[in-house]
């Protein structure tokens, strides 16, 4: 048996020059946790390129989602981009990852934190029943650099509450903080500062950080994770991972090359 199966693209969007999404066929033995990520990725002169891609879509749903950058001269994106309906992707058959519940210990917030195609985990997430269950608050923080890379996630939130089951789970439950650092937006500037100088718990009306109830899970750029890593830990959160869960979570969102 192949380390990948084979799923038929069902839909493809693209949102700017440098993000997309697509829909694809999900083989009903392919299971994941939500957060999880697989490899997945195309057939090339007769071999497979793969690439580490979160799920974006959750384990309940019949269909996979991906969101997905377009890296200019990337071995992967440079063609993956170019994916229409009725194209085959490779999917992987592992699932694995660290940014799953399973992964904090019980508390009250959680915090998702992202930045660019960091979001795809937290996409998953927000659609899980059970996230909803077990906390109280959901928020969700997405930076990017310009207005126009928030739009996926924009729709996505939008969907979820005028959704028919999600709609009345999520409306006291789950807060959207949209960011950017290049243009005037409504919230300003990066992830790291608005959290370090709790402006962002100032803009969602909500207490600043709290080691007894806060749980939090990163997902971005290398410089990002690195930079909240240190925060959370000299506040003395600490980090969780399979084997010991903890007060938050890390996935990188790409790996520099
Ligand atoms: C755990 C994990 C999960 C991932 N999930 C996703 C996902 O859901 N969606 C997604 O688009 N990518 C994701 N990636 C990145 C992905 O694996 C590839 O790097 C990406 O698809 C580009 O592939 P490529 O072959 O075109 O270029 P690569 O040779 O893989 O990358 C070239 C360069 O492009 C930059 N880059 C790569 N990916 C990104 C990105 N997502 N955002 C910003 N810059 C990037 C980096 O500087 C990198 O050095 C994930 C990576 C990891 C490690």
């Amino acid at each position: 048996m192949s380390a990948f199966q084979k799923e038929t693209v069902l839909s493809v969007r693209h949102w700017t020059d440098s993000l997309f999404s697509f829909t694809a066929t999900r083989d009903p033995g392919f299971r994941f946790q939500n957060g999880q990520f697989a490899m997945i990725g195309l057939e090339v002169e007769g071999k497979p390129l793969m690439r580490a891609y979160s799920m974006a879509s959750a384990n309940h749903e019949e269909e996979l989602e991906f969101f997905s950058i377009k890296v200019e001269d990337g071995p992967l994106t440079s063609r993956l981009q170019k994916i229409r309906e009725g194209d085959i992707i490779l999917v992987g058959r592992k699932a694995t990852g660290t940014l799953i519940t399973g992964n904090l210990i019980p508390g009250k917030r959680l915090l998702l934190l992202s930045t660019g195609t960091g979001l795809a985990p937290f996409a998953s997430l927000i659609k899980d029943p059970d996230v909803y269950e077990n906390y109280e608050t959901i928020v969700l923080a997405h930076g990017c650099r310009q207005i126009s890379e928030l739009a996926y996630g924009e729709h996505l939130v939008d969907g979820l509450r005028n959704h028919e089951f999600f709609g009345p789970l999520i409306r006291d439950k789950l807060v959207y903080y949209p960011t950017v650092t290049r243009e005037p937006f409504r919230n300003r500037g990066r992830i790291t500062d608005l959290i370090t100088s709790n402006q962002m718990f100032d803009d969602i009306a909500q207490s600043g950080l709290d080691i007894a109830t806060d749980r939090i899970m990163l997902c971005g750029s290398p410089a990002m994770l690195e930079e909240l890593h240190a925060m959370f830990s000299a506040r003395g959160f600490a980090e969780g991972n399979h084997s010991q869960p903890g007060h938050f979570v890390i996935e990188k969102a790409f790996v520099e090359r």
